[in-house]
C-alpha cells in the first residue's frame, strides 16, 4: 500500500521515531532495527469490537504503529448478533470467576457464529493473533499454515472451572498463549508469555490538552468545575464497581466537599453495559454526574483536570484508565487487584484499596494534601513513561513473532 501525503501528515498516526523524546533515541534504534528483521512478514488481529473497551484502544495503535515500522499487520473483528455477545460477556464473566450456566444453547449459539465468521474470513498470514474469548473458536476451521497465539486480556486469576474446561479445549490447539501476568498462567500444554498492555500518548484520549480545551469539554457536559473531581472512567461494568465508588465517594463527602463524575460507554460487545448504567441513574444528584458517552476527548480532559482518579475494580486484567490517568499526572486510587497491583506501586505512585472505607479514605487523604496528589501523580506519569508506552508494547510483540522465526 502506497502512503498518501495527507496519511502522513496525519497527527496521530504516530510512528516509533516520534516517541523518542519519550523514550530515547536508544529504545528507537533499537527497536526499528528489531522490526526490520520481520518487514517480510504479514500479521493479523482478530477481536470483537472495533471500540468500546482496552482490546479495541490498543489494537488501533499497536496495528498502526506495527504498519509505520514495515510490519504488514491487519486487523479483523467478527460479527455477531446480540444473542452472540450475550453469550460471550457470559463467558468474558466466568473467566474472571463468575458464575454460568453453560447450556447446549449457549455453546450452539457461540459455536456456530464463530464458524460463520469462519467462514467469511480467509487468513493467509504468517501469524493469526485471537483476542480473548469471543473469536477463540476460529482455529478449529481453518488448516493451520502459520502460528497461532491465542492473546487473553482479561484476568484469569480465578476463573470458574467449568467455563476454563469447555474453553481450554480451543485454547489447547493454539501455539501460544499471551495473558498480561504470569499469575494468570493455566496448566494447559501450548506455551504461555506474559505482556502487559501500554497506551498510546499521541491519541485524542492521552494528548496534550490546554486548561482551555479541558474548560470547554467539561462545560459541553455541563460538569461543574467549583469543587474537585472525583472521576472513574469505566464501561458500565460490574467488576469496575460503580456502585463502590458511589458508595466510597458518599462516605468520603463526610470529610471533603467535591463532585463525582462516573463517565462510561458501552462497547459493541458487551450487551450488559446498557442495563447496569440504567440501574445507576438513581444514584445521580447535583454532585454525582454520571454519563454514558463515548467521547474520548472528554475521557481525556476529566482524567486531566481530575483531583483524583478511581479506578476501584475487582477485576481487572490490565486497567488501561489507570495509565492513561497516571500518564497525566492524575494521582490514581486502583483496586488492589489483578493488573492495577503492577500498575501502581502503592503510596509511591497512586493508592491500592481493597474496600469501599479504604477507597473513601484515600479520596479524602488527596483532596486534603494536594501535595500529595502531585507526588503522587509525578511518580505515576514517569513509570509510565518507562514501562507502559506502546513502543514498548511493540518490541514485546516483535520480540515474540521473531521467536516463531525459523
Ligand atoms: N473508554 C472510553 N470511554 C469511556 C470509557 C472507557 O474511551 O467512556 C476507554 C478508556 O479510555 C480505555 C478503554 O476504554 O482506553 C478501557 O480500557 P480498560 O483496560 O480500562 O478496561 P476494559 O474496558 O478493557 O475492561
Amino acid at each position: 500500500m502506497e502512503r498518501s501525503d495527507t496519511v502522513a501528515s496525519d497527527p496521530a498516526l504516530k510512528s516509533v521515531e516520534d516517541y523518542e523524546p519519550l523514550v530515547g533515541a536508544e529504545a528507537v534504534e533499537r527497536i526499528m532495527a528489531k522490526a526490520a528483521r520481520l518487514h517480510d512478514l504479514h500479521v493479523v488481529n482478530v477481536n470483537s469490537t472495533y471500540y468500546g473497551g482496552g482490546v479495541a484502544e490498543i489494537l488501533s495503535s499497536l496495528t498502526l504503529l506495527m504498519n509505520r515500522a514495515g510490519i504488514r499487520t491487519g486487523w479483523r473483528v467478527i460479527q455477531g448478533r446480540p444473542d452472540f455477545f450475550s453469550v460471550t460477556k457470559k463467558m468474558h464473566n466466568a473467566l474472571q470467576g463468575g458464575d454460568i450456566n453453560l447450556s447446549d444453547l449457549k455453546r450452539d449459539i457461540y459455536e456456530q457464529v464463530v464458524y460463520e465468521n469462519a467462514c467469511r474470513n480467509h487468513f493467509d498470514h504468517d501469524l493469526v493473533i485471537v483476542h480473548d474469548p469471543q473469536p477463540l473458536p476460529l482455529i478449529c476451521h481453518y488448516r493451520k499454515k502459520a502460528p497461532w497465539v491465542w492473546r487473553c486480556h482479561v484476568d484469569l486469576s480465578n476463573p470458574n472451572p467449568d467455563a476454563w474446561a469447555y474453553l481450554a479445549r480451543f485454547v489447547e490447539r493454539y501455539d501460544a498463549v499471551v495473558l498480561s501476568l504470569p499469575e494468570y498462567a493455566q496448566p494447559i500444554g501450548p506455551p504461555q508469555r506474559f505482556i502487559m498492555p501500554a497506551i498510546n500518548p499521541f491519541t485524542t484520549t492521552n494528548k496534550d490538552l490546554s486548561e482551555a480545551e479541558i474548560d470547554d469539554r467539561l462545560e459541553h457536559y455541563g460538569i461543574p468545575t467549583d469543587l474537585p473531581l472525583v472521576v472513574q472512567v469505566s464501561r458500565f461494568d460490574k467488576w469496575k464497581d460503580p456502585r463502590g465508588v458511589i458508595e466510597a465517594f458518599r462516605i468520603a463527602r463526610r470529610q471533603v466537599d467535591a463532585t463525582l463524575v462516573l463517565v462510561g460507554n458501552v462497547a459493541t460487545d458487551d450487551p450488559e453495559g446498557q442495563e447496569i448504567f440504567a440501574s445507576l441513574c438513581s444514584c445521580r444528584e447535583d454532585r454525582i454526574r454520571i454519563l454514558s458517552v463515548q467521547d474520548s476527548a472528554l475521557v481525556n480532559a476529566l482524567q486531566r483536570r481530575a483531583a483524583v482518579v478511581l479506578q476501584k475494580s475487582t477485576r481487572e486484567g490490565f486497567g488501561l484508565t489507570v495509565t492513561e490517568a497516571m500518564w497525566k499526572g492524575t494521582p490514581v486510587i486502583g483496586g488492589r487487584v489483578g493488573g492495577i497491583r503492577h500498575q501502581i506501586e502503592d503510596g509511591v505512585s497512586g493508592f491500592l484499596v481493597e474496600t469501599v472505607e479504604q477507597a473513601a479514605e484515600r479520596i479524602v487523604q488527596v483532596l486534603k494534601d494536594p501535595d500529595l496528589g502531585r507526588r503522587l501523580g509525578e511518580a505515576g506519569r514517569e513509570s509510565v513513561r518507562e514501562r507502559f508506552l506502546m513502543t514498548r508494547l511493540m518490541e514485546d510483540w516483535i520480540d515474540l513473532i521473531g521467536a516463531f522465526e525459523p
